[in-house]
């Protein structure tokens, strides 16, 4: 007897590049069968009509900031990654952790979590941790207190590799990143946040793709929508192409929505942002009272930016077909860049997954469900070396989502940015389920994944 069989689901099979129609026995958190008519289990779930995928892996998202969550719980984010059907999530992305990575990653392993962690060690985290003007070079005996750290973090902790939030703090020169990004001898991934966006995005991509030859590692090119979608995304692809063909690991992510979020005071939005974007004053959403819901002209954004610099304010300022574009090139992964502060944020969070199968593959066709699908499991647990998950297949781990692929869409939006999406029924990490029909059924199954653990 199985703990739990799935029958009559649609499987993705990335290797033959096809579904197919199967039932699947689960044991011990483990696909143990999968064929036609392959016995009872104690739990059944007739999937018929519906799609069973590899839980999705979402290789860039923000972790939650634990003990601050609204309601209380202290997956705030986690919470939404598992409703739009993420089991397994990277944190520590672009630098930025959002506290000890140690105090984190103790926390998940001790208490569970709703999906499975992973998290990077973040440069500029430990350059906060030292004092470090983001504007000022680290000095040679900094650096090496950062090295010293970065091994500790990957090697004792096991954290799965190092980012860098280079934007963030500008004082940060090549020689760093190259010293930081080397620290660590052995196999880790490097992720990083662009220099600069728009028509800084090639010269930061060549920097990022530098860093990968001059420390021999692999890149992550974090969300390369946000940065690239201002009539740069062509040349960006063909230079990563290009660095690929090179023989270079270098990869990228992408979210699937043309605004990005940020505070009306941020220096993004500095004189001279509109010509770089090539937008104007109505490309700007404010989401906070006196003026949520409205959007800007001039004589308000200037008001907005004076009187209210804390509110958060929405850019509408990305070209949407060079967002798909991202989402086409087969070396780009499907990722959230999810950031949430008690349910507030970009609805990228809580929408995804759902919004790039129900949008971008149902609705305009610009994927097949066969690519999206490989892009939000196969292709980052490759990267990632978790060679036990990302596919549908007998002895991997049974992390499973199961959806209506024609009616699987986003619901979260710019106003309700925490919204759970639709036509999602069950998601299930390692056998048992966690979300059944958009209720939660159990929030702890998901367990830390320390590098040690990885292939590779
Ligand atoms: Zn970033």
């Amino acid at each position: 007897m199985y703990d739990l069989v799935i029958k009559n689901g649609r499987l993705p099979d990335f290797e033959k590049d096809q579904l197919a129609v199967k039932d699947i026995a689960i044991k011990q958190g483990l696909i143990v069968d999968i064929g036609e008519s392959i016995g009872s289990g104690k739990e059944i779930i007739d999937a018929r009509g519906l799609i069973v995928s590899p839980g999705f892996i979402d290789i860039h998202m923000h972790e939650e900031v634990i003990g601050h969550s609204k309601d209380g719980d202290d997956y705030d984010i986690a919470n939404k990654m598992l409703a739009m059907g993420v089991t397994t999530a990277v944190g520590g992305n672009c630098g930025n952790n959002r506290q000890n990575t140690k105090d984190f990653m103790d926390f998940v392993e001790n208490k569970g979590a709703p999906i499975n962690y992973l998290t990077y060690i973040g440069h500029n985290f430990l350059r906060n941790q030292l004092g470090i003007d983001p504007y000022e070079p680290a000095t040679k005996s900094q650096i090496e207190k950062m090295k010293e750290q970065v091994k500790i973090a990957i090697d004792q902790e096991g954290s799965i590799g190092i980012s860098f939030g280079i934007e963030y703090s500008p004082g940060i020169t090549y020689d760093e990143l190259v010293e930081i990004g080397g620290a660590y001898e052995g196999q880790a991934l490097l992720s990083a946040h662009y220099r600069r966006d728009a028509d800084g995005a090639i010269e930061s991509i060549k920097e990022m793709i530098n860093i990968s030859k001059d420390t021999k590692k692999p890149m992550q090119i974090a969300h390369i929508g946000s940065c690239s979608a201002f009539g740069h995304m062509k040349a960006s692809l063909e230079l990563i192409q290009k660095a690929r063909n090179e023989g270079l690991s270098i990869a990228g992510d992408c979210y699937p929505y043309d605004a990005f979020s940020t505070r009306i005071g941020s220096a993004v939005f500095d004189d001279g942002c509109f010509q770089t974007w090539n937008k104007s004053y109505d490309s700007i959403l404010l989401t906070e009272e006196p003026y949520k819901g409205k959007y800007c002209d001039e004589q308000l954004f200037k008001k907005a930016r004076k009187e209210y610099p804390q509110m958060l304010a929405v850019a509408f300022v990305m070209n949407e077909l060079e967002v798909i574009e991202a989402l086409q090139a087969p070396f780009i992964y499907v990722a959230s860049d999810a950031l949430m502060n008690k349910g507030q944020g970009h609805p990228r969070g809580a929408g995804t997954f759902p919004r790039v199968l129900g949008k971008y593959v149902r609705e305009q066709g610009n994927l097949t469900l066969l690519d999206a699908l490989k892009k939000m499991t196969y292709l980052p647990a490759q990267r990632l070396g978790l060679n036990q998950k990302g596919q549908v297949k007998e002895g991997m781990d049974a992390d499973l989502v199961i959806f209506d692929e024609n009616r699987i869409i986003d619901r979260a939006t710019f106003t309700e940015p925490a919204q759970a999406p639709r036509g999602i029924e069950y998601v299930i990490v390692k056998g048992n389920i966690g979300m059944k029909k958009g209720q939660m059924i159990h929030s702890r199954l998901g367990t830390l994944i320390k590098r040690q653990t990885l292939k590779g």
